[in-house]
């Protein structure tokens, strides 16, 4: 067989692969501590689940209009309204996942040698997503300064240009777990207007933050008409398998990309929508408990990692760490995994050489055990 040029130039996504590696060396019978895929440890609230089963039984099986239930837009709109945002119901379109909601939207920006800017390190599937649109990369590195974006925001204004069609901004970060700042968004903002480019926000770590608030980059003046707002329910809920998320944005990208989520998925699961609404509406206890979990967490691995004499870049949200080790990172993270059983992934993957992310979705138990196998195979 024959393939495209667009899939034949983009890798499989790195985290799912580690993670997948992972599994089959537990199948194997290896004990393996997995600090590979970001995906929450906790069950899904048990109220959400009820929501999904009753849907489910009350008949809601059916394809839904391609944007999503009405009720479940409305309640997205009245979060992104609590966050500063001003989307009616009908400028949000619900999909299987904030994934496919970032692939509809950067497949309706994003043409044939269309410029788009990353900030390194940056989730592993954006690059993929710009390549199968045919956008070309452009990054710019934050990891000098120890992943704030602030003092980079000269190094920004360097490669964003009239030719720049799009920005991507992971606010709180994924790999780093760093939120930037109201000061580095307003940067952002400016050179967005002085440039007339389209910005994607992807927010979806934005319920997960130690002591500071995350700022959504659309309530920014000037930004309302330019950005993208993402999110999903896999991180905040511990929904990853229910496979649920959304963009908000202008009209026209409404429609534009409307057609893509309508030719493509046709529509989210019906069932799993309504869970979304119990999501988004009865969850506050549960949320607060699972992130104050994992700022433990956090705390105990950065101190952990001191004890070793290894200082790391404090988080300030998500739950993902990024660990200096090794100049050759995809050999030192094969190392860990096979040797001392413990799964990360190398930097590299995110633009970030000479990093392992780990994420701390694991219970205290694992992750003391996974710095002591580090700190004993000599990976520390
Ligand atoms: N954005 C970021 C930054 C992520 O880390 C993830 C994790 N998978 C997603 C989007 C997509 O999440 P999902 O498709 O599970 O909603
Ligand atoms: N976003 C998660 C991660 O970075 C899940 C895996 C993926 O979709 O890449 O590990």
């Amino acid at each position: 067989m024959e393939f495209a040029d667009r899939v034949t130039r983009v890798e499989p996504s790195a985290t799912l692969a580690i993670s997948a590696l992972a599994s089959e060396l537990e199948d194997d019978g290896v004990d393996v501590v997995d600090l590979s895929v970001g995906e929450p440890d906790f069950p899904t609230p048990e109220n959400v689940i009820d929501a999904g089963q009753a849907a489910m039984d009350a008949g809601h099986t059916g394809y839904t209009t391609s944007q999503g239930i009405p009720e479940l837009r409305a309640a997205i709109a009245d979060k992104l309204r609590d966050d500063g945002l001003d989307h009616g119901p009908e400028n949000v379109v619900v999909t299987p996942g904030a994934k496919q909601a970032l692939y509809e939207v950067v497949q309706a920006v994003v043409d044939d040698g269309d410029e788009v800017v990353l900030l390194d390190p940056a989730w592993v599937s954006y690059e993929a997503m710009v390549k199968l649109a045919g956008g070309t990369l452009v990054r710019v590195d934050l990891s000098p300064h120890e992943f704030a974006l602030e003092p980079a925001l000269d190094d920004l204004q360097n490669v964003i240009s009239d030719d720049t069609e799009l920005l991507i901004v992971n606010s709180p970060s994924n790999p780093t777990g760093a939120v930037y700042s109201d000061d580095a968004l307003a940067g952002v903002r400016d050179l967005a207007v002085d440039h007339d480019v389209t910005v994607i926000a992807d927010e979806i770590y934005d319920e997960i933050t130690y002591g500071v608030e995350p700022t959504s980059l659309g309530t920014l003046d000037g930004m309302s008409e330019r950005t993208v707002t993402v999110n999903g329910f896999s991180k905040a809920y511990s929904m990853t398998g229910w496979r649920l998320g959304y963009f908000a944005g202008p009209e026209e990208l409404i429609d534009q990309a409307g057609k893509l989520h309508s030719h493509s998925v046709s529509c989210a699961v019906n069932f799993v929508q309504h869970a979304g609404i119990e999501a988004l509406q009865n969850t506050d206890a549960a949320v607060e408990e699972m992130v104050g979990s994992f700022q433990e967490r956090r705390d105990l691995l950065v101190d952990l990692f001191a004890d070793e004499g290894v200082e790391v870049p404090v988080p300030d949200g998500a739950f993902y760490m990024m660990l200096p080790v090794d100049s050759n990172d995809q050999s030192w993270a094969e190392g860990a995994l096979e040797d001392a059983h413990v799964a990360t992934v190398p930097g590299s993957a995110f633009g970030a050489p000479g990093y392992a992310r780990l994420s701390y979705a694991a219970s205290e138990e694992r992750l003391r055990e996974a710095v002591t196998r580090l700190a004993e195979g000599g990976f520390l």
